[in-house]
């Protein structure tokens, strides 16, 4: 996927403003490009994990190329046995984690398929 900088720069915010508590919500693409960044409410309310509410859930199956980004609060951006689990309920979906634990944000995003994890592509540019 493809971000402008100011969009990516709104995941980042969103993340640093929830910490430690995870944030959640998704990216809007077109032709593989990030359009609109949607953030969510994280319902756990956890540093650990997170969920979306029902109506956030109908939201995103209405967009028909998405993303999912989540934050990592405490530990590097890569996806946890729990976001493992988790994706096995969005198959083909791509996820993006934001990692600020430390002191500058760390951006990746990953494929996850039948439980394995693989990095995928995120290009930062306007
Ligand atoms: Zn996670």
């Amino acid at each position: 996927m493809k971000i402008a900088p100011a969009l990516l720069q709104q995941i980042v915010d969103h993340a640093r403003r929830e910490a430690p508590v995870e944030c959640c919500g998704f990216v809007v693409l077109r032709d593989g490009r990030a359009v609109d960044v949607v953030p969510v409410q994280n319902t756990a309310h956890s540093p650990l994990r997170f969920e979306f509410a029902p109506a956030d859930v109908l939201a995103l199956g209405q967009v028909e190329e998405a993303v999912i980004y989540h934050s990592h609060t405490r530990s590097a951006p890569r996806p946890s046995q729990t976001d493992i689990n988790f994706a096995a309920n969005w198959p083909g979906m791509e996820w993006l984690i934001i990692g600020v634990a430390g002191d500058e944000p760390e951006v990746r995003n990953w494929r996850i398929a039948d439980g394995q994890v693989s990095e995928a592509e995120v290009q930062v540019e306007g």
